[in-house]
């Protein structure tokens, strides 16, 4: 009997499982893909979460953060229009090849049992649970589900096969000589792309190396070089890109209502709900949530609160302090989302008054 299951080894899962092992409790952490492994994303960590990230990694991945591109300002194309904003302060752009690898590695080292490629296949219970997988069954007393946007073990994956508009998110590196500190948004009819350069642990030097990637609807296009060709200044500068690695791509996209709880297993994540990944917040909202459903799992471990009871605390301080996120970024989408006569005076406007696209970042934080 584990005191804690974790089902997903991404950012949210590892940084619960972490948390929770530093408190003394067994945790066992069942990933079913294999890292290290390129993920579809911006690979924008914002700032509110990299002194977290920080204090989650081991000694021997600390590297990572100092050696990170920071990336201090944003720059979006849209209508013809440069919209310019600083970063402030500023976010850190690393590779999920190395960030997710880390920390699982992280995870490992503080006496989490971490388990790759085995995939949970069902979950029944509400407290003690059992996870039935590929490679057994195994009992816990907490679940915390962290299993991603996408999964066999999330509702909305059903819901999703029903919607009508298909988004795919496609990402890949490529090879651009002196790409400038910024993260770059080019928005078109039908989706939008995001640039930005990006350094590799074992890879060429920071200088020389890009991040494209893309959400885009699946009728504008399905490959990186179809969305490039959707933006002419995106087009322009991929024109000499070299590729670095092989392309990835996931879908569908789905965006729904947070839901931080459900039958007493606490979700942490995407699977509380998918962020819009151009406010570039997931990988924060993930390490945030993950390490906040442990915190309020370890007075249920000291015997001090019951299950239902930490599960409910959980849910509060969830929605009171991170559910804002996803209204913010759902009011932006549905501007951008306007008829391009409506779209033009709003930017214009963004653009005579930096203070409003400020305000409507650190909204979206
Ligand atoms: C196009 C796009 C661009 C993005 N850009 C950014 C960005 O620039 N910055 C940012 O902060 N965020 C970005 N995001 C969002 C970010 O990638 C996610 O928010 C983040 O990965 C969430 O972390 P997680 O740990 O919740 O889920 P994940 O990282 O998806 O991890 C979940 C893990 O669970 C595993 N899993 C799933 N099902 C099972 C199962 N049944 N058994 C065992 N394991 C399972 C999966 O294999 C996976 O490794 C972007 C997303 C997309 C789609």
């Amino acid at each position: 009997m584990y005191d804690l299951i974790v089902i997903g080894g991404g950012p949210a899962g590892t940084s619960a499982a972490i948390t929770c092992a530093r408190h003394s409790a067994r945790v066992l952490l069942l990933e079913r893909g294999r890292f290290p492994r390129h993920k579809v994303c911006g690979e924008f960590v914002s700032a509110e979460s990299l002194d977290l990230l920080f204090d989650l990694l081991a000694p021997q991945h600390a590297r990572l953060f100092p050696a990170a591109v920071r990336i201090p300002r944003a720059r979006v194309f849209l209508d013809g229009r440069t919209l310019h904003t600083p970063v402030d302060p500023p976010a850190a752009s690393i590779s999920r090849l190395d960030l997710d690898a880390a920390l699982w590695d992280s995870a490992e080292h503080c006496g989490v049992d971490g388990r790759q490629q085995v995939a949970v296949q069902s979950v029944s219970g509400t407290g003690p649970f059992v996870v039935k997988t590929s490679g057994g069954e195994f009992e816990s007393r907490a679940l915390i589900n962290a299993s991603g946007r996408w999964s066999n073990l999330n509702p909305a994956s059903a819901d999703a096969q029903n919607s009508g508009v298909k988004w795919l998110g496609l990402k890949g590196h490529f090879a651009e000589s002196s790409p400038p500190a910024s993260v770059d948004l080019y928005f078109f009819e039908g989706g939008y792309c995001g640039v930005q350069p990006v350094d590799m642990r074992n890879g060429v030097a920071p200088s020389g190396r890009v991040n494209a990637c893309a959400m885009v609807r699946a009728d504008v296009a399905s490959t990186l070089p179809e969305v490039f060709v959707c933006h002419p200044a995106l087009q322009e500068r991929s024109r000499g890109w070299k590729p670095l690695s092989n392309p990835v791509s996931t879908s569908p996209l789905v965006f729904r209502e947070p839901q931080p709880e459900r039958d007493g297993v606490l979700m942490a994540g995407d699977a509380v709900a998918f962020v819009d990944p151009f406010v570039g917040d997931g990988i924060s909202l993930a390490l945030r949530s993950g390490r906040l459903a442990s915190e309020c799992l370890i007075p249920f471990f000291a015997g001090n609160i019951s299950l239902p009871e930490a599960a409910r605390d959980y849910r509060t301080t969830y929605e009171r302090g991170l559910t804002r996120v996803f209204r913010t970024s759902s009011k932006i989408r549905r501007m951008l989302s306007f008829p391009q006569s409506l779209r033009m005076p709003i930017l214009l406007l963004l653009e005579k008054t930096p203070a409003i696209t400020r305000y409507l970042v650190s909204k979206s934080r």
